[in-house]
């Protein structure tokens, strides 16, 4: 049986953090990422930026991610996947609203990972002339972002450029994306180049203290490696995140976390072995892969019937923005800088 080592002590790592270069690390946790890869999970002592150690290579998280892609269009069922549809729909129509109050109305929109595109469809029913392009490296997302949407669609990760795309957009969207990327760094450079000066750039991502946790306690309670299946290779600081940003050239227009249920059960503080991450099985995602071989997934209801809502009118707008106010708005909101709260949301203006 392997027992990892985990004493909260300096570690020379395999390699430098991605934000900041430090070579050191505190080594908090060992993840094992389906049957693919065993890895540390260490804090920056510089920056506070939490990795895993060594990092996941494109292979590693092209096989794992399409793994959990498959399992995951299985397990939700299209009843649930409909309701997630409207609810970024809601999301990107608030979104929206928020941008139109600023007076900001984008031309061109990339979003990177844009799941089922509802989000930007959302932003879209406000913006109908927004032209949307989608990034992603799942054929599958692709063909069901330009089917259903009509979106432009690119392939390619957000921590390689793509040089097409330099200088095009005015609005750059990443919902929980930011935690998946290899090179944070080199992910926030390039969306930097394809913003036009004055261009912005919206996220969510998970606050990294309470997105940890489950790991941290896994190995400081149950001393054995804990599971990952979904490709967390980033778990931010809030303030070390802000700070990325302003050296790759944002500044700040709102920035803040919300959601703190998580936090007051526990999250982030208690040890309490129910919050642990289930320890690794070593799922073969191998094997996944080859028993979906046959099955491509549905791609469920079409748009129409998906938005045929009562709050949802070409004709009054405002009706269905207050209608996505009333369901999504999050009331009580944190600075990120205090790592509390789920989810870290940020909307940021490239300057130069
Ligand atoms: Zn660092």
């Amino acid at each position: 049986m392997h027992f990892c080592v985990v004493n909260d002590t300096e570690i020379l790592c395999q390699e430098p953090c991605r934000v900041c270069g430090e070579l050191k690390g505190i080594r908090l946790a060992e993840v094992e990422y389906w049957d693919l890869r065993r890895s540390a999970l260490v804090r920056c002592p510089a920056c506070g930026h939490m990795q895993l150690d060594p990092m996941l290579t494109e292979e590693e998280t092209a096989k794992g991610c399409l793994a959990y892609y498959l399992e995951e269009s299985q397990r939700v069922s299209p009843r649930e996947q409909e309701r997630n549809r409207i609810r970024n729909f809601r999301r990107g129509v608030m979104f929206g609203f928020t941008l139109k109050r600023r007076g900001i109305v984008p031309a061109r929109v990339l979003e990177l990972g844009p799941g089922s595109g509802y989000f930007a469809a959302g932003l879209q029913f406000v913006f109908p002339d927004a032209r949307v392009t989608v990034m992603d490296v799942n054929a599958d997302v692709l063909a069901f972002n330009a089917g259903h949407h009509g979106y432009e669609t690119i392939r390619q990760i957000p921590d390689k450029v793509e040089e097409d795309l330099i200088g095009l957009f005015d609005l750059v969207i990443a919902r929980d994306i930011l935690e998946h990327v290899s090179d944070i760094a080199a992910a926030i450079s390039n969306i930097g180049r394809y913003l036009v000066t004055g261009g912005l750039f919206h996220f969510i991502t998970p606050n990294g203290r309470e997105d940890a946790w489950k790991h941290i306690l896994a190995a400081r309670l149950g001393r054995q490696p804990s599971e990952l299946l979904i490709n967390h290779v980033n778990y931010f600081d809030g303030a070390g995140l802000k700070k990325l940003l302003e050296e790759k050239g944002f500044t700040v227009l709102s920035y803040y976390t919300y959601t703190f249920k998580f936090f007051l059960r526990g999250n982030g503080w208690r040890k309490n072995p129910k919050l642990m991450s289930p320890h690794s099985t070593q799922r073969s995602a191998g094997q996944l892969i080859r028993d979906h071989e046959e099955t491509s997934p549905a791609f469920g209801a079409s748009k129409e019937e998906i938005l045929k809502k009562w709050y949802i009118r070409r004709g009054a707008k405002k009706i269905t923005y207050l209608y996505s106010i009333y369901q999504h708005c999050p009331i009580l909101r944190a600075d990120p800088g205090m790592n509390i709260g789920h989810e870290i949301y940020g909307l940021f203006r490239k300057e130069i």
